[in-house]
């Protein structure tokens, strides 16, 4: 469920109508609902309530500072991946110890700024990595809070470049191999082991995967402790996929992913991690374009929009549904057509969808992208030399640019002649 709803024949975000976002900031832009943040949030924590239990979104999913501070100032800590995603939840005033730090390339400059910024914990990836991170944090003298993350190779079912629990993939260490590297971690002097890390990929779309991974984890958990290591957080990652269409998906919900947590590793007294991004931000997100052309081809008829691929780039990444609205209602019973939707982009990739049947549209019409909060404006680029998007925060009836569209001379003022040009 989100907040972007037809009212009196134009689509709002909560209270405000998409025209008038439009009339002020321009075309394309992303817009975010605070509500649907809030209320994604809580069905996790709502879901995993009475465990003892943080609920960390994956910034990596939508970066915004002011989207973080939302989340933040409900409770929620933060999984970031880089020194930037780290910066960016200490601007949203998220405390240290609510940071969980994954990936698979951490770099000593990045352990350093977390050891010495605060961190609730490392999610290790691999035993170069924690050698590197036992010496930088007794260099600093301090241990770092570590959980390793193990990969149960198990099939998460899902596109194959966001499939991360299998062998072959490139994430964590085999969990067969885990009491050896948990023994390592053990005689490192810099490193304190608190719990178990796992996270298999993302838009899964079926439990069956977690139940798989999270089994594995409970049985690691056993015989780790068996084995004298003290095991008290399990970190089960993101990856709960969201609906794309309206009409015939039903992933499953968070209160569903919930209760197989409880039923899998709950009777371990281990607080509970969880480090969603998609099923907050995905749905609390949209991306607003105008057509600038209807160009009718041969046998089909093109919607060019003044948004493209490096705006929004699933589609062409992951060849990717997003749902296509018009901002505004169509009348009741109005026919629909068949349109390839593009952008200006000179690749023939930046096609956002083929034949999509939409209700007639033509220039200066405003269309919406669905479930663009995620992995849309994080991922946006300046290719062709378009200016990033700007980003908009509602709340209520009340709205904000929270990223301003750069403008040309600070985008040509990066670029510096060398003096000998
Ligand atoms: C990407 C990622 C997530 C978030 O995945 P979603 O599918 O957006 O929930 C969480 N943890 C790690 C380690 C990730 O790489």
């Amino acid at each position: 469920m989100d907040h972007f709803l037809y009212r009196n024949g134009v689509l709002h975000a909560e209270d405000v109508p998409l025209t008038e976002i439009a009339a002020r900031v321009g075309t394309p832009f992303y817009v975010y609902s605070t509500a649907t943040l809030t209320r994604h949030y809580h069905l996790f924590t709502e879901a995993l309530s009475p465990l003892p239990h943080q609920v960390c979104f994956a910034i990596k999913s939508l970066s915004n500072v002011a989207v973080l501070k939302v989340l933040a100032d409900l409770g929620a800590g933060m999984d970031v991946v880089s020194q930037g995603e780290y910066l960016r939840a200490k601007a949203a005033g998220v405390p240290g110890d609510k940071i969980v730090f994954s990936g698979v390339g951490k770099t000593r400059a990045e352990m350093r700024l977390a050891l010495e910024g605060g961190i609730r914990q490392f999610n290790v990836e691999s035993e170069p990595e924690m050698r590197a991170l036992s010496e930088m944090a007794s260099s600093l003298g301090v241990k770092a809070p570590i959980t390793i993350r193990v990969n149960p190779d198990v099939d998460a079912k899902t596109h194959e470049k966001i499939a991360t629990g299998k062998k072959e993939n490139k994430f964590g260490i085999p969990i067969a191999r885990a009491l050896e590297v948990y023994a390592e971690a053990a005689r490192l002097p810099g490193l304190q082991i608190v719990g178990i890390d796992v996270h298999i990929g993302s838009q899964l779309t079926d439990l069956e995967p977690f139940e798989a991974a999270y089994n594995k984890v409970a049985d690691l958990t056993l015989a780790l402790r068996a084995a004298g290591h003290q095991i008290d957080r399990l970190d089960l990652g993101g990856g709960l996929g969201i609906p794309y269409t309206r009409s015939n998906e039903a992933p499953p919900l968070p209160s569903d992913y919930g209760a197989l947590i409880k039923r899998t590793v709950g009777h371990l007294g281990c607080e509970i991690e969880i480090e969603p991004g998609r099923l907050i931000s995905g749905n609390a997100g949209l991306l607003v374009s105008s057509v600038i052309y209807l160009k009718q081809g041969e046998g089909r008829d093109f919607l060019i929009l003044d948004a493209a691929m490096n705006d929004l780039v699933r589609p062409s990444m992951y060849g990717a549904h997003h749902d296509i609205v018009p901002v505004l209602e169509p009348a009741a019973g109005t026919e629909q057509q068949d349109y390839d939707v593009v952008g200006p982009v000179c690749e023939t990739g930046d096609t956002f969808a083929k034949q999509r049947s939409l209700p007639p549209a033509g220039p200066g019409d405003l269309i919406a992208f669905r479930s663009a909060g995620a992995y849309g404006a994080v991922m946006s680029s300046e290719y062709n030399s378009r200016p990033l998007i700007p980003e908009v925060l509602v709340k209520g009836d009340q709205f904000a640019v929270i990223r301003e569209r750069p403008t040309y001379d600070e985008m040509l003022n990066r670029d510096k002649l060398p003096e000998w040009l």
